[in-house]
C-alpha cells in the first residue's frame, strides 16, 4: 500500500532521519533505525542535504530502509537546489531501481549569497510538476507545508494559494513543518481546505527536548512561535538538568500529539533527529505502539 493508501484508512506513523556526514560511520544511524522499525511505523523519511557534506547519502539509507525486512516504507526527500532536469530524472530514475516510489518534492533552503536556485526550478510546485508530468503515477509525492506560513511568504494568503499550485501540481499529500501552536494549526488547517487543499495532512512533530533547541527552531530559523503554555515550561523549567527539563518536554510533546490527533489529522510524523529513545518513549506515552 502507498502511504496515501494508508491514510484513507488510519493516521500514520512514521519518523524522520538525517544522513550523518560522509566521515561518520552509518552503523550508528542503522541502529536507530533497527529499533525504530520495532513499533511498526508506516513509513521512514530520510533528508536530502542540497550540496552539504552529506550529499548522496539519503540514498544509502533510503535503500537500507526500503529492503530491510518488515513492511516499512521509505520516503526520500529531494530538492531542487542546484539540481537540472537530466540529474533529477537520474536520481528519480536510481529511486525506482531501488524500489522507492515516495517522495517529498521540496524547494529546499537558498544557500547564503545565492540568487535563486541554481537549478532549473525555482519553486517546488514546478518540481512537482515536472517530476508528474515524467514519471506519470510511478511516484507516491509528498509536499511541505508550513502552518505558521513559510519564512519568505510575505503573506498566509500569498503562502496558502502556493500551497494549492503544489496540490494542484500533482502533489498526493502534505507535511508539516514543526507546529507548536496547535490552536494556530486549526486556524491554518481550516484556511487550507476552504482555500481547496483537500489532500491528506501528515502533522510533524518536533519533541521538546532541549529549551535550547526549541528556542533555535523556532525564532531562530523557521520563524515559529512558542505558545505562551510552552514558554511557561520553558521559564518555570530554565534552570532544570537537561534531563528534567527532558522529562517535562516528552509531558508536553504527548499532550500536543493528542491535541493534533483529537483534530482528525492523516499522519504523525516525529522529527527523531536521528534518536529513538525520546521519540519511542512519546509514541509509548501516547498508546501509539499497539495501534495495530
Ligand atoms: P516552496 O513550496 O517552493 O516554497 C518556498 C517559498 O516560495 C514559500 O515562501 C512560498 O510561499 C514561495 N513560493 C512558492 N511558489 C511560488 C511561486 N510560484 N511564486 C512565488 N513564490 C512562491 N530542506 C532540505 O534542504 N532538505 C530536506 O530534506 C528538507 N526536508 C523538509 C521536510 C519538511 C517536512 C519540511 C516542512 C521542510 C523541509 N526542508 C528541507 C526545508 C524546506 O526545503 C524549506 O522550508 C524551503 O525553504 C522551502 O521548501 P518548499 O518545498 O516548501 O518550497
Amino acid at each position: 500500500m502507498t502511504i496515501p493508501e494508508i491514510m484513507e484508512h488510519r493516521m500514520t506513523l512514521s519518523f524522520e532521519v538525517f544522513p550523518p556526514k560522509k566521515d561518520k560511520p552509518l552503523e550508528p544511524l542503522f541502529e536507530v533505525l533497527d529499533r525504530l522499525y520495532t513499533v511498526q511505523p508506516d513509513f521512514i523519511s530520510c533528508t536530502y542535504g542540497a550540496g552539504g557534506s552529506n550529499v548522496g547519502r539519503h540514498m544509502e539509507i533510503c535503500r537500507a530502509i526500503q529492503e530491510a525486512d518488515n513492511p516499512t516504507l521509505a520516503l526520500s526527500h529531494f530538492t531542487c537546489i542546484g539540481s537540472k532536469k537530466e540529474d533529477i530524472k537520474r536520481q528519480m530514475r536510481e529511486c525506482l531501481d531501488h524500489g522507492i516510489n515516495h517522495i517529498l518534492a521540496l524547494r529546499g533552503d537558498i544557500p547564503a549569497g545565492w540568487e535563486g536556485t541554481h537549478g532549473d526550478f525555482q519553486h517546488a510546485s514546478e518540481l512537482i510538476g515536472f517530476l508528474r508530468e515524467e514519471f506519470g503515477d510511478r511516484f507516491v509525492l509528498a509536499m511541505a507545508a508550513s502552518p505558521e506560513k513559510h519564512i519568505e511568504a510575505a503573506t498566509f494568503a500569498e503562502d496558502v494559494a502556493h500551497l494549492r499550485m503544489k496540490q494542484d501540481s500533482g502533489a498526493d499529500y502534505l507535511t508539516t513543518q514543526l507546529c507548536y501552536d496547535v490552536e494556530g494549526f486549526k486556524r491554518w488547517l481550516d484556511w487550507i481546505r476552504k482555500a481547496g487543499i483537500y489532500i491528506p495532512v501528515d502533522v510533524g512533530i518536533m519533541p521538546v527536548l532541549n529549551k535550547n533547541s526549541v528556542i533555535k527552531m523556532c525564532l531562530g530559523t523557521n520563524g515559529c512561535s512558542i505558545p505562551q503554555p510552552l514558554a511557561e515550561l520553558i521559564s518555570r523549567h530554565y534552570d532544570d538538568s537537561p534531563e528534567d527539563f527532558r522529562k517535562y518536554g516528552i509531558e508536553y510533546t504527548v499532550k500536543m500529539v493528542y491535541e493534533y490527533m483529537s483534530l482528525g489529522i492523516n499522519g504523525l510524523h516525529f522529527y527523531s533527529l536521528n534518536k529513538a529513545d525520546a521519540a519511542l518513549e512519546i509514541c509509548r506515552d501516547c498508546g501509539l505502539i499497539y495501534r495495530k
